[in-house]
């Protein structure tokens, strides 16, 4: 006589439970994915709670409130999303990228010069991890149609492709840029691909010409602003100590009025002098008229001047919190609000994205500075320790490799037990290696930041989903350049 085999255990998966609109939901971890309880599956979790049960069991327990065929179901559909689990696991889907995985987005900076002297800048504080000495200050045109030729060979399989200007202040020389858009632009239109552009500046250099070319140009425009006249010019300044608030606010007026084929950002640093979300935020869209703002903290390291600190930083989340409910409130009007932090992680958790590494550096994305070097993005150009190679030469197939097996998710330890990394995966490889000296190491200063950020993000997500989900659509159509 043999024995029956008895059917292994449930216990539950990885994921992190969130209630909107009145709604349960769960955010599975690693695989990305949002699925929404009902109470049959509500019940099941519960039960799991407390210990490991098998079908069979299971079946016994709810059998006075739910049919077995029922309860079945909903196991099998439980497990299907690996909510819940056996005791063999899952098989962590998160893989490697493929070998010589293809270019998306090159992000040229066509200098390293700047007309600022911003306080916390990284390219010239004391985190700077740049070594420009007896490199090119400007890149020139040989440069520039070197590193055009490369990425388009790199790319090769990508239709749509992207270019990001960037410095120092990318519009000293703008000369280079506008020849670099027709050059890459006639070279798409020959090998049948769509490219567009897009550049970041302190705004201080543009002038009727130059906006007349970005418009023509649909070249996307994000401007490094820190918002009213007093905060901005706490950090934002001259060499000799002047702030840039009363040359740049007119001529970002002046942009945002004559440049209307592409949204116009602001990108705003916070600092523990420059912290005042709401008023940055209400100050940059209703009084200068952005239809974009984002905020990111500075990158110093731990006892860097400015690091704005775990208590700032619940000040900033708190702040977040208030205008992301109020994206929410537009969102289900179907308005889109310029909160941009909001929309990018939104995108992010409506794609059910589960990122092997945090960004595209050193993937899909890299930065080529003045000299012609290649780095893993526009943070590490000019940092001989970060050089992934030369545009006359290719990636340096070696140290590409180096680089993304230490970005890895599975290479961080601190990282495998948490729910949020789907959607951070570790953070800013130029924020680990300012912190901790390592770009592959875990940015564990802003987890709680990180876990707290995305709770939020997925409950406004799921209000969304709930009370407009037409409003998601706008997500689809999207396009999540690097
Ligand atoms: S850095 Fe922190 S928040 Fe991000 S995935 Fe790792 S443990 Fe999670
Ligand atoms: S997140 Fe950090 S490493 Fe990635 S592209 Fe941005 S600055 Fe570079």
């Amino acid at each position: 006589m043999t024995a029956a085999v008895a059917s292994p255990p449930f216990s539950l998966g990885e994921f992190h439970r969130f209630a909107s609109a009145g709604r349960e939901f769960l955010y599975l971890a690693p695989s990305g994915g949002i699925f929404e309880l009902n109470e049959l599956a509500a019940r099941i979790l519960q039960l799991l709670g407390d210990t490991h049960l098998t079908r069979d069991e299971m079946i016994q327990r709810l059998g006075t409130e739910f049919a077995p065929a029922d309860v079945d179901e909903a196991l099998d559909e439980l497990h299907g999303t690996h909510a819940i689990q056996h005791p063999e696991g899952f098989q962590d889907p998160v893989e490697p990228p493929p070998a010589n995985f293809p270019l998306q987005s090159l992000v040229l900076n066509l200098t390293n010069q700047c007309n600022l002297s911003c306080q916390y800048c990284y390219e010239f504080g004391a985190d700077k991890i740049a070594t420009p000495d007896g490199k090119p200050k400007f890149m020139n045109s040989e440069t520039a149609q070197a590193a055009v030729d490369y990425f388009f060979r790199d790319s090769a399989g990508r239709r749509a492709l992207h270019i990001t200007f960037f410095g120092g202040e990318t519009l000293m020389n703008f000369p280079l840029l506008r020849q670099v858009v027709d050059y890459a632009r006639g070279k798409a239109s020959e090998e049948g691909r769509y490219i567009d552009f897009s550049l970041t500046t302190n705004a201080t250099l543009l002038n009727a010409e130059i906006i007349t070319f970005l418009a023509e140009n649909h070249v996307g425009v994000t401007v490094s602003m820190d918002g009213p006249k007093e905060l901005n010019d706490a950090m934002r300044v001259f060499a000799n100590g002047r702030g840039s608030y009363d040359i740049i606010a007119p001529k970002v007026k002046e942009l945002l009025a004559r440049h209307t084929t592409r949204p116009i950002a602001a990108r705003v640093t916070l600092t523990s002098q420059v912290s005042d979300v709401v008023k940055i935020f209400r100050h940059l869209t209703e009084e200068i008229g952005f239809q974009e703002v984002g905020f990111a903290p500075v990158t110093t390291s731990s006892n860097g001047l400015y690091s704005i600190g775990p208590s700032g930083l619940d000040g900033v989340l708190e702040a977040f919190r208030q205008l992301a409910w109020e994206y929410r409130d537009w969102a289900i009007e179907g308005r889109h609000h310029p909160f941009s932090n909001v929309s990018d992680t939104i995108s992010e958790l409506h794609h059910g994205v589960s990122k092997s590494h945090p960004c595209g550096a050193g993937l899909g994305l890299v930065g080529v500075g003045p000299s012609g070097d290649i780095a893993p993005c526009h943070r590490f150009v000019d940092s001989d320790q970060h050089a992934l190679g030369h545009v006359s030469t290719g990636l340096d197939r070696a140290r590409q490799a180096d680089f993304l097996a230490r970005g890895h998710i599975h290479a961080k330890y601190d990282c495998h037990a948490c729910w949020a990394r789907p959607v951070c995966a570790g953070g800013c490889h130029h924020e680990a290696f300012v912190r901790y000296g390592d770009t592959g190491h875990p940015n564990l200063h802003y987890c709680d930041w990180i876990r707290g950020w995305t709770d939020l993000c997925l409950r406004i997500y799921g209000e969304i989903a709930v009370r407009n989900p037409g409003f998601l659509e706008t997500f689809d159509r999207r396009k999540t350049l690097q």
